[in-house]
């Protein structure tokens, strides 16, 4: 086997591993995501704090135009968990009026 197919062999390799990376911490997201269940909308201090899962509904003059979950400091990326609802995940284009800017 040349020099040359063993480079290419390899770049190929490397190549595949590198795209596999994005995948699997996809993967492993959605999995976190998967364990914790949605927040029910009728969920009272949901309601208390107007969170909805999509934040270009709000109607709220708290609202500040961009904001959403995703961009909330109290956002937990990694599973889609708030701090304000323990066991709940929250969308990521969802808001509520105790947003607050992520730093
Ligand atoms: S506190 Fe932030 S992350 Fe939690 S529901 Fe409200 S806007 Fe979303």
């Amino acid at each position: 086997m040349s020099e040359t197919t063993n480079r290419r062999r390899f770049l190929i390799r490397a190549a595949v591993a590198v795209s596999t990376v994005p995948l699997m911490g996809g993967l492993l997201r959605q999995n976190a995501h998967a364990a914790l269940p949605m927040l029910p909308l009728h969920n009272a201090q949901g309601k208390a704090l107007q969170y909805v899962e999509d934040a270009s509904t709000v109607k709220s003059p708290m609202f500040k135009e961009g904001s959403d979950c995703a961009n909330c400091q109290l956002f937990v990326a990694d599973t889609g968990a708030c701090v304000l609802f323990p066991g709940f995940a929250v969308a990521e284009k969802g808001w509520c009026s105790a947003w607050v800017v992520k730093k």
